[in-house]
């Protein structure tokens, strides 16, 4: 069972759905020494080579290509991108050649135009190809810079491209973690308290709970004392701050897989954490408490524990998923870092 966490950040309705986290890996690579590494530097390539053509700087490109790509993997069947490519875009058949084109595998730049489609020859080949990463991306950026200019060309662009609110949100979140970072890849991640401090945990996704009526447990909980020190498991961008009469004093904090990280209860915050900041994996963004189950400032209903929670964004919704193996795996890989630091 999972839950669906509808609209903008803050607002947590709940809807129970019967479906599991599924995120596939992407298509294999062509590289099979050095996927990852070749992979990298060959999208480094082709969003400078884009950048220079579009006029979009090359961190906007690779937010845009991230999202996609964040997307991609969480609906794999309804964006059917084409087998190894190193590009997440997806742009559908119709909306490539043009909605009255009765030819929705042309690749010819002319007729795409005549016929009101948006692809187009990103590669110089003289073919408006959607398999070809080139041709994808330099036709997704051409679309967001034909926005006016205003105050803010990049945002009115992807909300003519998209249409969608979440979108315009998302890519310019991926582009802030981008400049800052200068890395278009997640970084490790951390347990969100310290594996040295004394601490318990264990299963609970699903379990029923008492308060604020009929909600099953969305996350994992982890008991520890007052104070102990939470950290954020991920690199990412503040998304949320603030009071919610479940969680108490929270902090949502969203990453380049486009998962959001749900922290509550909370002592209270670290001063660097505010909506937009970037944070590192293992950075120290608040205490363990007791706060939530009433109004702003109630604590003590309950032992003090951490909820950590972790949704992914399918586009349109955004579905819980079950913590527990990423916080096992990421324990892990501490305790073993720190025994080879020894
Ligand atoms: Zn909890």
């Amino acid at each position: 069972m999972t839950f669906i966490r509808f609209g903008l950040a803050g607002c947590l309705l709940t809807l129970i759905v019967a479906m599991s986290d599924a995120g596939p890996a992407l298509a294999a690579a062509n590289h099979p020494q050095n996927p990852i590494r070749d992979e990298n530097a060959e999208l480094r390539r082709l969003y400078d080579r884009i950048a220079r053509s579009s006029g979009l700087r090359w961190q906007q490109l690779a937010a845009v290509d991230q999202y996609e790509r964040t997307l991609t993997r969480a609906r794999p069947k309804s964006r059917p991108v084409a087998p190894g490519s190193i590009v997440g875009i997806y742009i559908p058949e119709a909306r490539w050649v043009g909605e009255l084109n009765p030819d929705l595998g042309d690749t010819a730049p002319l007729s795409i135009r005549v016929f009101g489609g948006i692809g187009r020859d990103g590669d110089g080949d003289g073919q408006a190809d959607r398999t070809s990463a080139a041709d994808l991306l330099y036709t997704v950026a051409t679309e967001i810079q034909a926005a006016k200019a205003g105050q803010d060309r990049f945002a009115v662009g992807l909300w003519q491209y998209y249409r969608n609110e979440r979108a315009v949100q998302r890519i310019r979140q991926f582009t802030a973690i981008i400049d800052a970072s200068g890395s278009f890849r997640s970084a490790k991640h951390a347990f969100p308290v310290p594996v040295t401090s004394s601490y318990s945990y264990r299963s609970t996704w699903g379990d029923r709970r008492g308060w604020g009526g009929r909600r099953t447990h969305e996350g994992t909980d982890i008991f520890a004392g007052y104070g102990v020190p939470v950290r954020s498991t991920s690199g990412g961008i503040v998304e949320l701050k603030g009071w919610n009469r479940y969680g108490g004093w929270r902090i949502g904090i969203r990453d380049l897989d486009n998962v959001y990280h749900y922290y509550a209860h909370l002592q209270g915050f670290d001063d660097n954490i505010k909506p937009g900041a970037i944070v590192q994996p293992g950075q120290v963004i608040g205490w363990v408490g007791s706060s939530g189950y009433g109004r702003p400032g109630t604590q003590g209903k309950f032992p003090p524990h951490l909820h950590y929670g972790m949704y992914r964004d399918r586009g349109m919704v955004e579905w819980a998923f079950d913590p527990y193996p990423s916080l096992r795996k990421w324990e892990r890989e501490e305790r073993k870092a720190l025994r080879a630091a020894r």
